[in-house]
């Protein structure tokens, strides 16, 4: 398998579940600039081949790399490699829009794709899940809700599906009040009570835009329309998700709040991975709790129904402004509360489109960042 973006957080995570399994092989693997941790990686798995996503650090990475390995860098350099080593699974840990192009890629190689790069789908669900379709490769989910609504769909046909439920944790600020969540500093944002993340997902969390994408890469992974997705409060990040039954049943898929079971799931499915780490203790946990969203949290989760609503690049024209508002925020340029509302300007100019290409929806991405960058500025 190759593993796209091994440095950051998932990609981390994949290589322990790797490590801890006797049939998976690493073939691949990139960072964007952390060409010291790559070049760790590179010695402990064996790949045949290594992506740096920026050039600079690659007359670093080389010198301490076996020979045979081949090395990718700059614009192209993921979408490449993809090429280069055709793996059976491609794991995507990549953040943002930077992980479209190397997925696509990967679903023309015939591989299965591991997606915990949300965005892609976020930005060209309406690219990426037909390509997938026609190729005939399975779109694998390695984020905790979705890859929980995979495995409670499989306890009835689709026909007999109601709704879907995805859980929230509520992010880092979830007990503060509007005003004061809307003024938190970085450090704040980034303390989640639940989750060990990136920055960047940290934040969205934070905003609660995180879930807005989920809502959208719900639909587009499992066909949903938006009033068969509801969104609720679930502060101890036990149940991951549930799905809604037509007989009132509802399924959910609990497990500890960490990644490795999700990243497990898509890298061994159809199989169950035989794993050894701590059981899910129901009695030590006591009392599992579930509440409406509070209206701040619906504001922000409002922004992926309307994505989903609209159609079109409206999905792309979110992401691209979050996108930007997030860096904005984590160069201290504007408050947090700031982020929803210059997603929302934007979402409300999505411009409109003729026909919804890949190169379209990567423009209005590219739009969506230029107002927020201007309208920081
Ligand atoms: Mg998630």
């Amino acid at each position: 398998m190759a593993i796209l973006g091994s440095t950051g957080s998932i990609g981390r995570q994949t290589l322990e579940v790797i490590q801890a399994s006797d049939n998976l092989e690493v073939c691949a693997l990139t960072a964007r600039n952390n060409w010291q941790l790559l070049a760790e990686q590179a010695k402990q798995f064996s790949p045949q081949a290594l992506a740096l996503a920026e050039a600079a650090g690659v007359t670093k990475l080389a010198p301490l790399l076996p020979p045979d390995i081949r090395v990718f860098a700059g614009g192209g350099a993921l979408d490449q490699l993809v090429r280069a080593t055709q793996p059976d699974v491609l794991l995507s840990g990549v953040v943002g829009a930077a992980g479209l192009t190397p997925a696509l890629a990967g679903i023309e190689c015939g591989a299965a794709l591991a997606l915990a790069n949300k965005e892609a789908l976020v930005i060209a669900g309406a690219i990426v899940m037909p390509a997938a379709k026609k190729a005939g490769v399975d779109v694998l989910p390695v984020d905790s809700e979705h890859s929980a609504i995979f495995q409670c769909l499989a306890s009835g046909k689709r026909s007999e599906v109601r709704k879907v439920v995805i859980t929230a944790s509520g992010g880092a600020l979830r007990d503060w009040d509007d005003q004061a969540a809307a003024q938190a500093g970085v450090e704040d944002a980034l303390n989640h009570p639940t989750w060990q993340m990136g920055r960047k997902i940290t934040i969205d969390s934070a905003t609660l835009i995180n879930k807005a994408m989920e809502v959208v890469e719900a639909h587009w992974l499992f066909d949903l329309s938006p009033d068969e997705i509801e969104v609720i409060l679930h502060p101890e990040s036990i149940v991951h998700s549930c799905v809604e039954f037509c007989d009132g049943s509802v399924i959910a898929q609990m497990g500890p709040p960490n990644m490795a079971m999700p990243i497990a799931y898509a890298l061994h499915y159809p199989d169950r991975a035989d794993r050894r780490d701590t059981p899910l203790d129901l009695p030590s946990l006591g009392s599992l709790t579930f509440r409406p969203l509070p209206p701040r949290c619906r504001r922000a989760v409002k922004l992926g129904f309307e994505a989903i609503r609209r159609g079109g690049v409206a999905g792309a024209v979110v992401n691209g402004a979050n996108e930007a508002a997030v860096g904005a925020f984590l160069d201290g340029r504007i408050r947090l509360g700031r982020i929803v509302e210059l997603v929302e300007d934007a979402l409300d100019r999505t411009p409109a489109v003729d026909e919804v290409t890949l190169d379209a929806l990567i423009e209005a991405d590219a739009w969506a960042q230029q107002q927020v960058t201007a309208a920081v500025a």
